[in-house]
């Protein structure tokens, strides 16, 4: 065993001190078999192979394979450098910079190969690993063996190999025991790895939340709630991505419920954690929001990550534009400028593409006209690019609680092509608190439930 793989062996750390570091599982012993690889993914294999280079199948689809799930993607990791790797297939790119890869592209299918990486420690002579002062890793892009590169990699279900060359399955740190026990538990110092890359914390809620029955390590989760601030020191565009992943992967309600828990949400969403405290009928529609997103993706609908940004911020949008409706404005720019404030406030921590928050403003925008159903120029506003949307929102609004004088069947009723309805009582803007039903006390999750880059 080298000094390498003994120290992430922790003494009295469980399961950890009998499991060997490396369990080699026959092809009769394992269920995964060429059949279920991509065609793309097998070509990618073999090239490698035949080239004479190591080429194994690891990561999401080994283990979704061997747990009976449709893999995402297929992930090679290699000691062929990304170079070589490049070389070897014209359709390939190489990406990243902090953690260079290949991608080798067939139509729409997208193999990622990776080369074995190292520890990222200062004895490699070209100094091309860097952590930063909190223990962050900047840059991945030592390279090293099949073994080192296992102790890399987040969790030890994700350290599963398959070896193209004789169809064996490479298992490091327990990941073969973890994935019988249904457990997510990280290689090595959860700490140290957690400041290594804060958003590993982010993909243990991901694979909670993914992988049916699994369960948090208790190590893995109890550091949890204490680094979860370290998530702001992530690139917001980085988060930006982990959050689509993490919502839109069709559990986004457990999700939320895990975030928030693990006391991580407020990192993320700090404006929406807020309102989602002091504010149930915000809880509702978060909840709703999720259910729906949820829904459409089970139902294999398509999902705007607009609708559902639009959605979480929504509750912070009105508070603020009240705020300044108090202050004399006039409901419209005081939207506006609610809407420039917390858009600003919220790209800090996630970017937000415009092709996403010009949407998502313009959906806020007709949360304000929609209610104007007397008004001679409302039936102009089903032919609005975002009309569908700001209606779909507009009805989770009610169905969160938000008495809007019905005017969600209206304008279902108006689409049903059954006449324009009768003007239900005039509506008042949704800035009006008197509309607001009252009240009602309900139970919040409780914030703290347990106490838990690579590409860094
Ligand atoms: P899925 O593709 O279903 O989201 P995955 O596990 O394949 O899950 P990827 O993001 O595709 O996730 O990453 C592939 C593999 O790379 C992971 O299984 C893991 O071994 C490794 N990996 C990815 N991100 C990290 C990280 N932040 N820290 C350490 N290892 C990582
Ligand atoms: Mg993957």
């Amino acid at each position: 065993m080298s000094n390498f793989i003994k120290h992430i062996f922790q003494p009295g750390s469980d399961h950890r001190e009998e499991t060997p570091a490396l369990q080699i599982i026959s092809r009769d012993e394992h269920s995964i078999s060429r059949s279920q690889i991509s065609d793309a993914a097998l070509k990618v294999l073999y090239r490698l192979h035949n080239a004479g280079y190591e080429a194994l199948l690891v990561g999401g689809g080994v283990r979704d394979t061997l747990l009976g799930m449709s893999p995402k993607d297929f992930d090679v990791a290699t000691d062929a450098t990304p170079e070589q790797v490049n070389k070897l297939f014209r359709n390939s790119r190489l990406i990243g910079r902090r953690f260079k890869l290949v991608h080798v592209v067939f139509g729409r299918e997208v193999i990622e190969v990776a080369t074995f990486r190292a520890p990222p420690t200062d004895e490699h002579s070209d100094k091309i690993a860097a952590t930063g002062d909190q223990g962050m890793i900047l840059r991945d892009n030592v390279y090293g063996n099949r073994e080192e590169d296992a102790m890399r990699r987040d969790f030890t279900i994700n350290a599963l190999y398959y070896n193209i060359a004789d169809f064996s399955l490479y298992a490091y740190a327990g990941g073969w025991h973890d994935l019988k026990q249904r457990q997510l538990r990280l290689i090595g110092d959860p700490e140290t790895r957690y400041r290594e890359d804060p958003v590993r914390m982010l993909r243990a809620i991901r694979f909670l939340g993914k992988l049916n029955g699994f369960t948090l390590a208790p190590d893995t989760a109890a550091p949890i709630p204490m680094l979860a601030p370290l998530l702001e020191q992530i690139p917001s565009a980085r988060m930006f991505d982990e959050c689509l992943k993490l919502f839109l992967a069709g559990k986004a309600c457990e999700t939320l419920e895990l975030l928030r828990n693990y006391q991580l949400f407020g990192h993320i969403f700090p404006g929406t954690e807020q309102c989602l405290r002091d504010d149930d009928q915000a809880c509702e529609l978060a909840l709703n929001t999720m259910r729906n997103t949820d829904k459409r993706i089970q139902a294999g609908k398509s999902v705007t990550p607009y609708f559902f940004l639009a959605s979480l911020l929504w509750p912070q949008v009105a508070r603020v534009a009240r705020e300044f409706e108090s202050a004399g404005m006039a409901p419209h720019p005081a939207l506006q400028k609610a809407a420039d404030r917390v858009l600003a406030q919220q790209i800090r921590h996630t970017a937000i593409p415009k092709r996403f928050s010009i949407p998502m403003r313009e959906i806020w925008e007709l949360q304000l006209r929609l209610p104007k159903i007397q008004s001679r120029k409302a039936r102009e506003l089903l032919t609005h690019p975002r009309f569908r949307a700001a209606y779909d929102f507009l009805l989770l609004r009610e169905q969160s609680g938000e008495d809007l004088g019905g005017v969600g069947k209206w304008w279902t009723r108006l689409q049903e092509d059954e006449g324009v309805p009768e003007a239900p009582r005039r509506s008042k803007s949704y800035t009006d608190e008197e509309q607001r039903p009252p009240r009602k006390r309900r139970r919040r999750p409780s914030s703290s439930q347990n106490n838990n880059q690579r590409r860094g």
